[in-house]
């Protein structure tokens, strides 16, 4: 073995639970190396969540890193949902007292990787054939290959932030793992454009024609979904087809106010329900995708890794500072709680809004009434409100 090294913590994957796992743990004393597959340009330049929790705002301001998140992030206090041609608002602010804020993940990350930069912590980027060992004994260890030279980082513990297809969950026995699955008939195609939204808060569209979302990243950017067919392509897409289609799928105030141009990112993301448990294997810890993926609709990807992080970090917190291990034993049972809740949200914002390949006239009927009774009922605004804005850690 070529090089030997020693650190508290090994973190695979600088994703946003990787680095900010690493952020928060090293505001707590602890350390940490984390070990990414890809370049940092590569981490950076992948375009996903936008909407941010307060919660997790609350966790990247402890972990010092929301200063441009608090001058250029966008504080939103409801959301507008299109069914039937016409819009409502629901008002998620006087439902629950809270708010949501649009901050791109690709901005979250850079702030969490110039933190890390600044405080002179050890990122490995580019790091090849990441092997997970020992994970049942004290001395776990971890291996990789960088520039053609094998290391060898001996931890006390390792947390698996590597995303859905990441190597730490398949290093776990297939027997000692329980997963729940389901995969959507449709995906979702996105694009990107440098152009002001189209309103100012996100709007979510139940259409004939299959689901709609206008979001956005700033006041100049904007993101835009469509429900699209499991198996299209990007090519089937052009921008114009994109945006004719789009503007089929949403009411005429929004089509009156829509600012086209020319794409900057596209890409179709398939929709899935995914759950592994337990999320603690002996010495080894999942956070985020690595352990659980929700479809998009509910926006709660990137916020279910902040909540599990939470979790872990005071967990190992209490494990240093208070010779405690009772924090780290409950965690997959305290994590999976919440998940749970993120999962059938997501589950039931997509049954509602989207169209199935089974959706018959007496379907469409229950979603449109399914819509009124949202729009229409105080408590069932504020059930989805206290959803929307995520769940107490
Ligand atoms: C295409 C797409 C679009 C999305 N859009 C939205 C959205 O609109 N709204 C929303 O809320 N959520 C969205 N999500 C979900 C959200 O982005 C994720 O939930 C979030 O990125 C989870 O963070 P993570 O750190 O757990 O995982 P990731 O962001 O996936 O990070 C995992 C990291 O681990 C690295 N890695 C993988 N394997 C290895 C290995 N063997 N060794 C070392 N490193 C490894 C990866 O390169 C990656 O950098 C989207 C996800 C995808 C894939």
């Amino acid at each position: 073995m070529s090089n030997r090294s020693r650190t508290q913590i090994a973190i695979i994957g600088a994703g946003p639970a990787g680095l900010l796992l690493g952020q928060l743990l090293h505001v707590y004393g602890i350390e940490t190396v984390i070990l990414e597959r890809k370049s940092r340009d590569y981490v950076l330049g992948r375009i996903r969540a936008g909407v941010l929790e307060q919660g997790t705002v609350g966790l990247l301001d402890e972990a010092g890193v929301a200063a441009r998140l608090h001058s250029q992030g966008i504080v939103h206090h409801g959301i507008e949902l299109v069914f039937g041609g016409a819009r409502h608002r629901i008002d998620m602010k006087e439902a629950t007292g809270k708010a949501v804020t649009i901050y791109g993940q690709t901005e979250v990350t850079r702030d969490l990787m110039d933190a890390r930069d600044k405080a002179g912590l050890t990122t490995v980027y580019e790091a090849e054939g990441v092997s997970l060992h020992d994970l049942d004994g004290d001395r776990p260890r971890v291996r990789y290959t960088e520039a053609g030279v094998t290391h060898e980082v001996a931890c006390d513990f390792i947390a698996g932030c590597d995303g859905s297809h990441g190597i730490s969950r398949q290093s776990v026995s297939p027997a000692a793992i329980t997963t729940f699955a389901r995969t959507y008939p449709f995906g979702w195609l996105g694009i990107l454009s440098e152009t002001p939204p189209v309103a100012p808060e996100l709007i979510y569209a139940n259409h004939a024609r299959g689901f709609a979302l206008c979001s956005m990243r700033s006041y100049t950017r904007s993101r835009y979904y469509i429900q699209c067919a499991a198996d299209d392509r990007v090519d089937d897409w052009t921008d114009d087809r994109f945006w004719d289609e789009l503007k089929r799928r949403i009411d005429q105030e929004a089509i009156d106010h829509l600012v086209t141009g020319p794409s900057i990112e596209k890409s179709i993301a398939p929709l899935r329900s995914f759950v592994a448990e337990p999320m603690r294997f002996g010495r080894l810890f999942l956070a985020g995708d690595a352990a659980h993926i929700v479809p998009p609709t509910g926006a709660k990807g990137l916020n279910l890794a902040a909540s599990d992080v939470h979790y872990l970090a005071r967990a190992l917190r209490e494990y240093y500072a208070e010779k405690s291990s009772a924090g780290i034993d409950d965690y997959s049972r305290r994590a999976l709680t919440r998940v749970w809740k993120a999962e059938r949200f997501s589950w039931w914002m997509t049954s509602i809004l989207h169209r199935f390949p089974d959706t018959d006239a007496f379907s469409a009927r229950i979603q449109i009434a399914e819509l009124n009774y949202l729009v229409g009922s105080r408590a069932a605004a504020t059930a989805l409100s206290e959803n929307y804005v995520g769940p107490p850690f």
